[in-house]
């Protein structure tokens, strides 16, 4: 049974000596109140893609789904994680604990080893960032005191590593392992092939629009390859999307309005610099109004400045803005001539981020 797009309810797929099963765990600890576990079956044979919040009430309700189906964390051989968030990874220590292993692309080791390893340093390289993108430094440090404190510091140490390509057996499935660098450095997605199953985690999610934007601590800007992975799902109407927030969704559709969403921002970002918008702080007012920044945490802030300023990273790489590097700020200005045509018409935009 399939449920579309909009249904309540959890998805679950009952194969040929074997069984997927998305578990729905209630995480209202999260702005986004609900996450995503996949369980395979086959015979004896258990892998779980991700496993939610390591706190109440996500634990209880995983392991209360798990034991309606006379199953105890002993019984999960692998644990899969799509990215090193903690809304993904929280209890992979439980069930390390209990002899599963726990599978991660390496750049997502590293993305959570350097800002958990030496918190102070994260905070003092992040709030010099900020510095960079015209952010003044009482509201960096207000920020920042926000997002540290909403830092997770669960233990994660897989003990397998991808690098992406990777085929992972599961009973007679093969689940095959894609790098989507983006919301992370080392985002993954699960394809299973033979029954066209797509899981996503959080590359693209059914309600909200998953944070992409540059990280000090990382080189280069994830925005194009992100927006060209989507481009890549808009041919696929073949594929059941399993996303690691919410229900299954049509993919095409989805993909067709996030790539909308992000071409209304950069539109909007553009205009921003046309109008005199030196930073990415400047540029902030034409991308959310007051409103809806006020709105916004002060934590969730952070993640908004690094949006814009890759945003500003793939105009400049489309030949509309230039760049200016001004005394540890940087800036930017119009290029000249440029129409913004490259962009294409502006679409249905989402209120809601997800981090
Ligand atoms: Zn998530």
């Amino acid at each position: 049974m399939t449920f579309l797009a909009g249904e309540p309810g959890a998805w679950r797929l009952d194969g040929d000596g074997f069984t997927v099963e998305q578990l729905r765990i209630p995480a209202p600890q999260l702005h986004i109140r609900e996450t995503s576990v996949y369980l395979f079956s086959a015979g004896r044979e258990r892998l779980m893609v991700d496993c939610a919040p390591a706190d109440d009430p996500s634990w209880p309700a995983l392991e209360a789904e798990l034991d309606a189906r006379g199953l105890a964390p002993a019984d999960i051989g692998t644990i899969v994680v799509t990215h090193a968030h903690p809304d993904h990874y929280g209890n992979a220590h439980r069930f390390q604990a209990a002899g599963a292993r726990v599978v991660l692309h390496r750049r997502d080791l590293d993305f959570h080893r350097v800002r958990n390893g030496d918190r102070a340093g994260y905070r003092e390289r992040t709030f010099a960032w900020l510095g960079s993108q015209g952010v003044p430094q009482d509201e960096g440090h207000a920020w920042l005191a926000a997002r540290m404190e909403k830092m997770s510091s669960r233990p994660l140490n897989p003990d397998v590593l991808l690098d992406g390509g990777e085929i992972i057996p599961v009973g007679p499935l093969r689940l095959r392992v894609e790098w989507t660098p983006g919301h992370t450095p080392g985002h993954v997605i699960i394809h299973e092939d033979a029954h066209r199953l797509l899981l996503l985690g959080d590359h693209i999610l059914p309600t909200a629009s998953p944070n992409i934007g540059i990280d000090q601590d990382n080189p280069g800007n994830p925005l194009p390859n992100y927006l060209a992975s989507l481009r890549g799902f808009v041919e696929r109407a073949d594929l059941v999307a399993l996303p690691g927030h919410g229900h299954v969704f049509d993919l095409v559709a989805r993909s067709r309005q996030i790539l909308e969403h992000q071409e209304e921002r950069g539109r909007r970002v553009l205009r921003a610099v046309e109008a005199g918008a030196r930073t990415a702080y400047e540029v902030r007012p034409f991308a959310w109004d007051d409103a809806t920044w006020e709105g916004l945490s002060r934590g969730l802030r952070v993640n908004a400045i690094r949006t814009l300023a890759a945003h500003l990273g793939r105009l400049a790489e489309l030949g509309l803005v230039v760049r200016e590097e001004r005394a540890g700020l940087e800036a930017w200005r119009a290029a000249d001539g440029g129409t913004g045509d490259e962009l294409v018409e502006p679409g249905e935009v989402d209120a809601a981020e997800h981090d």
